[in-house]
């Protein structure tokens, strides 16, 4: 065998035990070899290096089946470290993140209208004083920004709100500190945060995840890998056209596009635009004084006008997500976002949406649900990507 071919064998083998472990609180080496179909030999040998590099040790002994008690082996999950920015709210949040996707440290400044030279300066405020803070091997910066994101080269093409056009995020970030950069968009970031840290999630299966917040997005995982496109913008769902005659402008200079009916910004103008009408409504009828806390209490205490409004917006979601699953036939849609805060009845509302608006029999195995991983989904789906390349781990 050439040299290069067996030492691509070795780092596939490796990656396998790796995946194995990481998918495992405690597991024997015996265990790993079934799973893996790799010999006894070969993973007792790659579970050595292994154990060498800190990254696994012995935690305890198993259950027999016959002959001695096997030793289980487990993460060491502080041996590395990683840090996750996510740029997509009003405020820049960072944090320390483990292995296991549990958080060390978080930082989070307001944006108070900063863009452009002076919101980057933020980011690398936060990043100085997370570096400072780590005192364990780091692996990476992964970062979730908003808007256009080109993933394979780690350029935010536009991001409106931040007023970055064309920033080389990736180059500039690996510049100025030295370590592997994995900029991702935020809807993809939350997709691979839900399927790596998210509860429940087997490592193979496809899913969608859909981002409901000031914008909408979608991140697409397909057998167990994010799919990015081929210019590495997949899932900008929020631009398509829904209202086809009379809709209103979008900020992408395109009329009725679905944020322009379904984004948390779109429910709050609706509201604003419509309290006038609805004398009754518990709203403030000060539109000045709407935002989507008072909406969503207002919900809750079941007010008709909010009520129609905010269930008018799961019906074009709705639409959208079937036209997604009927290309894509997944079965598993994750919503995650601040339109998230209006629970079961919204979703509830999208998946009666979904099956009016389409063939019902794709539809019919297809479970919509809320993503588990709460706010802090982009944080970890950023760095989800420096995990998931396992020969990181080894740069140490
Ligand atoms: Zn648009």
């Amino acid at each position: 065998m050439e040299k290069a071919t067996r030492q691509h064998t070795k780092d596939h083998n490796r990656a396998l035990v790796l995946k194995t472990i990481f998918a495992n609180n405690q597991i024997s080496r015996a265990e790993i070899a079934r799973i893996t179909k790799l010999t006894r030999t070969t993973v007792s040998n790659i579970v050595a290096d292994i154990i060498a590099e800190g990254l696994v040790h012995e935690a305890g002994i198993g259950t027999s089946y016959g002959g001695k008690n096997p030793i289980l082996l487990s993460l060491v999950e502080d041996s590395r470290w990683m840090i996750g920015l996510d740029l997509s709210h009003n405020q820049f949040r960072g944090a320390i993140v483990n292995l296991r996707g549990a958080m060390r440290d978080v930082i989070t400044i307001p944006m108070d209208g900063h863009d452009g030279e002076d919101a980057l300066k933020l980011l690398y405020q936060i990043v100085d004083q997370l570096v400072n803070k780590v005192n364990h091997p780091l692996l990476g910066i992964g970062v979730g920004a908003p808007g256009l994101v080109n993933t394979q080269e780690g350029i935010i093409i536009n991001a409106v709100n931040l007023d970055w056009k064309n920033l080389p995020l990736t180059q500039l970030l690996q510049d100025r500190y030295h370590i592997p950069v994995s900029v991702l968009n935020d809807s993809q970031a939350a997709a691979i945060g839900e399927k790596t840290f998210g509860a429940g999630y087997s490592g193979e299966e496809s899913m969608v995840l859909i981002n409901v917040r000031h914008g909408i997005g979608a991140g697409i995982v397909i057998n167990g890998t994010l799919y990015q496109g081929d210019g590495g913008c997949a899932g900008e769902i929020g631009h398509i056209v829904v209202v086809q005659e009379g809709g209103e402008l979008c900020r992408c200079g395109n009329h009725g596009c679905l944020e322009t009916v379904a984004s948390a910004q779109a429910l709050i103008r609706k509201a604003r635009k419509g309290v006038k009408d609805f004398p009754d409504s518990i709203l403030p009828h000060d539109p000045a004084l709407i935002d989507l806390k008072e909406i969503e209490k207002a919900f809750a205490a079941n007010d008709p006008f909010v009520r129609d409004i905010v269930l008018d917006t799961s019906k074009y979601i709705g639409m959208v997500i079937s036209d997604i699953v009927s290309v894509l036939n997944i079965q598993k849609i994750i919503l995650v976002g601040d339109m998230t805060c209006f629970g079961e009845p919204w979703l509830n509302a999208i998946h009666e949406s979904m099956l009016t608006h389409s063939l019902q029999k794709p539809l019919l195995n297809t479970k919509v649900e809320i993503g588990k991983t709460g706010e802090n989904s982009i944080i970890l789906g950023a760095t989800a990507m420096l995990v998931n390349n396992y020969s990181l781990l080894f740069s140490h």
